[in-house]
């Protein structure tokens, strides 16, 4: 396949690097994105700032393109100017740290994956749900796995994936689940503290989920499974169209 490849995580973080090189040997790559981390900035994309690409290398060798933008900035100016249409699916990750729950909305990783379904291409996004040392040799080994066995499947390309794996040896995986998002809130923190000039600033800091369904990615990841979550950006509340068209609106 003809594959781009983009992260939130920036250009050179290790986890788009380890999926490159699993995936580099049977599929062709195209590398763009942001130069620097862009975390959590969910699908944001940059309009009053020009966008500036540059040849990255690694060691001695071309690697990829470096954009000063969003993930989803990276998978549109690649598609539009950098690579051309001609790929087979917008591939995002592996990230540091997972994107389940509530947080797939803010997920910089999982925005470039929809964005390529949005232009109409595959979208896979890959996160390990590990921030501390993560070792992300299996994840790019289950997702070169993965992709082999996605493209035999029926309907593969009509939904986003969001693909989460526990940061756990393989042989303590517990197998595959397809689940839902979580949509329970997070329990969040904000550490409160005093600069040397005497302003106050904040941390925001150890969040949890309050999540129980063993049916949902937040739980199935938790207990040691592989999530997969397929999900699609019509954020329209169905259920609430036909409550709407009862009410009554006077103007
Ligand atoms: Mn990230």
């Amino acid at each position: 396949m003809r594959i781009l490849l983009t992260n939130d995580d920036g250009i050179f973080a290790e986890g788009l690097c380890a999926l490159y090189d699993a995936l580099c040997a049977d599929h062709e790559i195209f590398v763009v994105a942001p130069e620097a981390e862009r975390s959590a900035v969910g699908h944001a994309i940059t309009l009053v700032d020009p966008l500036r690409v540059k040849k990255v290398k690694r060691g001695r060798y071309f690697f990829g393109y470096a954009v000063n933008g969003t993930p989803a900035d990276c998978v549109k100016l690649a598609i539009h100017e950098i690579i051309g249409p001609e790929i087979d699916l917008v591939l995002s990750g592996i990230n540091r740290g997972a994107n389940v729950g509530i947080n797939v909305l803010y997920s910089g990783t999982v925005s470039a994956a929809t964005e390529g379904v949005i232009l109409g291409y595959p979208g896979i996004a890959v996160s390990l749900n590990a921030y501390r040392e993560p070792d992300y040799c299996f994840a790019a080994y289950f997702t070169s796995c993965l992709l082999k066995s996605l493209v035999k499947m029926p309907e593969f390309g009509r939904f986003c994936l969001n693909v989460n794996i526990p940061a756990l040896p393989p042989n303590k995986i517990k197998g595959i689940k397809f689940v839902r998002q979580s949509t329970a809130r997070l329990i969040e923190k904000f550490e409160r503290r005093v600069d040397p000039h005497g302003n106050v600033y904040y941390w925001q800091c150890s969040e949890r989920f309050t999540e129980k369904d063993p049916e949902t990615d937040v739980v199935a990841l938790n207990e040691g499974f592989i999530t997969i979550t397929p999900l699609h950006h019509d954020l329209t509340a169905d259920k609430a169209i036909q409550i709407l068209k009862g009410w009554q609106i006077d103007f």
